[in-house]
């Protein structure tokens, strides 16, 4: 039998032990030569519950390296045997947070050929590989089998969250239950968010989607499940769907799949499989009119009866539903 430490290392990635002190406890984390440092903040969150954002790293020789999330790993000499200090606290009011944190509006354009470089790009295919070793989907209801499966960005998708409201529902976005329950009946439902889990579970239970009568939704999943890319130019995050297709290969596949998400680059390694929303932003003003799922409502359940969802042009979704109308208005 091969020791774990030989199979650990992919193809010529070095994997490190790092040791992190916080709190008065230390913490082992593994990562790889090829990570970023937010990549390794996001290691350091799962072992200790403290966000990358709000996370301080300290070794003396590096400086104010730990600080630029963008940086490889394998750019700063890391050893294995470093160990590092973390100064951070865990979140204990993470609506106040939200609110407070940067806004990143900016869904910078990413050109065709380097979609299809990010997504054809080996050592981005082994981190997705290893964040699959890594990452467990708990299921909260069973997979469906002839089911579909639709995965769904919370912030500036579901909800706005960037306004403050005494209710959180009223940043919600308009339909989101008549959305839900009509998919449901073709489609299993993840919601992914880049936020932490307890995020995602307090947001969505506020909103009342974890205990719906009318639909069921199979996992929530967070930012842990994402990975880090790059082009020449940027370093930036994800959600392969992959992740859950190598988890689910019975239920779920590049064929079945479609993923609504604000920012077109979080599907940046499923091209094919992804829908731009438009963001629903400035609730108090937008509540009265957004009528995007209801639109995408007929457009799921247009396409639910396709084989291969992967053959769409999901950016002409609009114009899809407007032909079936016609089309059933001609045959009517
Ligand atoms: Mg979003």
């Amino acid at each position: 039998m091969a020791s774990s430490s030989t199979v650990s290392v992919e193809e010529g990635l070095e994997e490190l032990t790092l040791t992190v002190r916080w709190s008065g406890k230390e913490y082992t984390v593994r990562v790889c030569a090829d990570d970023s440092v937010g990549e390794l903040k996001r290691r350091i969150c799962e072992a200790t519950n403290v966000l990358p954002k709000r996370q301080k790293l300290l070794y003396p020789k590096l400086g104010p390296k730990l600080a630029d999330d963008s940086l490889l790993l394998s750019q700063l000499n890391l050893k294995s045997s470093l160990k590092m200090t973390m100064i951070g606290t865990v979140e204990d009011d993470i609506i106040v947070d939200q609110v407070d944190a940067p806004e990143i509006v900016d869904d910078f354009e990413l050109g065709q050929d380097e979609v299809v470089d990010i997504k054809d790009k080996e050592v981005n295919k082994q981190k997705l590989r290893r964040r699959v070793n890594q990452y467990k989907i708990e299921l909260l209801h069973p997979c469906r089998s002839g089911k579909k499966l639709l995965v769904l960005d919370i912030d500036y998708t579901l909800f706005d969250h960037r306004s403050t409201a005494e209710n959180p529902l009223e940043l919600m976005r308009p339909y989101l239950h008549e959305f839900l329950s009509a998919v449901y009946a073709e489609y299993d439902i993840i919601i992914w968010s880049a936020t932490s889990m307890k995020w995602v579970e307090l947001k969505m239970g506020q909103l009342g989607v974890l205990n719906n009568p009318d639909y069921k939704i199979t996992a929530l999943l967070d930012h842990l499940a994402m990975i880090t890319v790059q082009t020449d130019s940027r370093i930036f995050d994800c959600k392969p769907l992959g992740l859950i297709w190598a988890q689910f290969p019975e239920y779920y596949d590049s064929r079945n799949t479609i993923m609504f998400d604000d920012l077109r680059r979080n599907f940046v390694m499923n091209p094919q499989n992804g829908l731009t929303i438009r963001p629903f932003r400035k609730a108090h003003l937008n509540r009265g009119s957004d009528r995007e799922l209801v639109k995408l409502t007929q457009y799921l359940l247009a396409i639910a009866e396709l084989s291969d969802l992967s053959q769409l042009d999901h950016s002409n979704w609009e114009s899809f539903s407007e032909d079936n109308d016609a089309k059933r208005r001609r045959h009517s």
